[in-house]
């Protein structure tokens, strides 16, 4: 199921969990191809982009469905609205700005699921770590560490930080 799942076309992949192939889920699924983690309005937008009017409802409707399929991985940082992604069957992790809410992906360091141990598992059966790693990422941490930097203008243009240039301090 998860090859079937994580691999193809649209079509395909609509196919091969026996969803019937229409247009607004071709779109969606098109659509989150390009532009992991986005919302519901952010598919919705996509959506009217490609196809024109596209009630609210049946994109909702497209993304449980292909969610309930295992074609979609939702994802529900603290904070942001859900984000859907096309990035199934593996077990990787992200990455979130604090600041600006931008959502990274990041393999997980073990593989499978769960990739943490809990100190006492009080008899559960554990079959997954939702591991979200917190922080800030490098364009905030530009902004941060220098704040007129938009505002150069004294000849040469404006100058942008190279993205490696701020190293988190050592603890
Ligand atoms: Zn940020
Ligand atoms: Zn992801
Ligand atoms: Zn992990």
């Amino acid at each position: 199921m998860q090859d079937a799942a994580a691999g193809g076309s649209p079509e395909e992949r609509l196919r091969a969990v026996g969803l019937r192939i229409t247009a607004p889920r071709v779109a969606a699924l098109t659509f989150l191809d390009e532009h992991p983690h986005a919302t519901a309005d952010d598919v919705a937008e996509g959506l009217r982009a490609g196809l024109g009017a596209v009630a609210t409802q049946t994109v909702y409707d497209v993304l449980r469905a292909c969610s309930e399929r295992g074609l979609l991985r939702r994802i529900e940082p603290a904070g942001s609205a859900v984000r859907y992604e096309v990035r199934v069957g593996d077990n990787h992790h992200h990455l979130v700005c604090r600041q600006c809410a931008a959502v990274v992906d990041v393999d997980c360091s073990v593989g499978a699921a769960p990739c943490l141990t809990p100190s006492d598992d009080h008899g559960f059966v554990i079959d997954e770590a939702e591991v979200t790693f917190w922080g800030v990422c490098p364009e905030c941490q530009a902004a941060q560490a220098d704040p007129n930097r938009r505002t150069v203008g004294d000849g040469g243009g404006t100058v942008e930080a190279p993205a490696g240039a701020i190293t988190p301090r050592a603890g």
